[in-house]
């Protein structure tokens, strides 16, 4: 088996990349950057994002696993005191694989350049520079409403536990294949109305947005911002892509949540 390990870079994820690195030669296994089959990721979420974008091109064979050195992480199962034990499994037991949705955007401009398309693994979230940007909100190929504010968010399942979480949207399971809207500071008035409420969309449904006169953008797909010009539109749907997570033992999405958002503040008998 090949793997790769991609650290966060800063000098304790380095060690246990080097480490991590040595072990898995000493079990006979060998370090490819080119052609994974199994990746690890080093660091926090956001170096699984970075990760996940380095080898998007090969989803389809390539398992993804994540080691946490700091904080515990929706993407990192491992901490990196349990180097040794999860190196032995890597090793020795066949991986159990779980596969989550993600996200499909494809940008098109107005000029004849080629559409962008690419993935999400948490979300795609579209501002303007300046004032508010105002979209034409299709589902399913009909208009369902204009939208005028700072922006939306479009987001996967492992995705609404991130900035779709900030801006009020529900928390789905990754069993789902769905994907969520969610508005970024929505405009209510007499003139301009939108559905205020987080939208939840199934497989199939493309959410299509259509600028009204704008067309320069700051787009963000999971950690990378870029502004792009005479955007016409941009369209998002649940990916036919999946990824691949390594599974050596379980750890239920809701204990995930649980352990990341919820503290016991107090115990019980201190409440008043
Ligand atoms: P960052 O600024 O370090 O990320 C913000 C926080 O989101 C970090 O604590 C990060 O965890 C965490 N995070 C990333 N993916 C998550 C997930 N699926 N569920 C729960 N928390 C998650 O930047 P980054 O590390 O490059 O991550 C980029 C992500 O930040 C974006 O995809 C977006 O979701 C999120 N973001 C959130 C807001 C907001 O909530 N207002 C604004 C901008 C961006 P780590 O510390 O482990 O990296
Ligand atoms: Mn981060």
């Amino acid at each position: 088996m090949n793997f790769a390990i991609v650290s966060r870079g800063d000098e304790r994820s380095d060690n246990v990349k080097a480490k991590m690195k040595q072990y898995l030669i000493d079990f006979d296994l060998a370090y490819n950057e080119q052609e994974p089959d199994l990746v690890i990721s080093v660091g926090g979420d956001g170096t699984f994002l970075e990760a996940f974008r380095r080898y998007i091109h090969r989803l389809d064979k390539t398992a993804f696993l994540g080691v946490h050195t700091g904080h515990l992480g929706f993407y990192t199962d491992w901490t990196a005191d349990e180097l040794e034990k999860l190196v032995i499994e890597i090793a020795k037991t066949p991986f159990h694989v779980v596969e989550y949705p993600l996200l499909e955007v494809i940008i098109r401009f107005k000029k004849d350049e080629k559409p962008l398309k690419t993935l999400a693994l948490n979300e795609m979230t579209v501002k303007t520079l300046e004032g508010s940007v105002v979209f034409d909100v299709q589902i399913r190929g009909e208009h369902f409403e204009t939208f005028r504010g700072d922006g939306l968010c479009i987001s996967t399942p492992s995705g609404s536990t991130a900035y779709n979480k900030s801006l009020g949207g529900g928390i789905i399971h990754p069993s789902l294949e769905a994907i969520q809207v969610t508005e970024i500071a929505s405009i209510n008035n007499r003139v301009f109305r939108t559905i205020g409420s987080p939208l939840i969309l199934p497989k199939h449904h493309t959410c299509l947005l259509r600028p009204y006169q704008k067309d320069r953008f700051i787009i963000g797909i999971d950690h990378i911002t870029k502004t792009y010009s005479d955007v016409k539109s941009i369209q998002c749907r649940v990916a036919r892509e999946r990824i691949r997570f390594v599974r050596y033992r379980p750890f239920p999405f809701w204990n995930r949540v649980r352990d990341s958002f919820i503290a016991e503040a107090k115990p019980k008998e201190e409440w008043q």
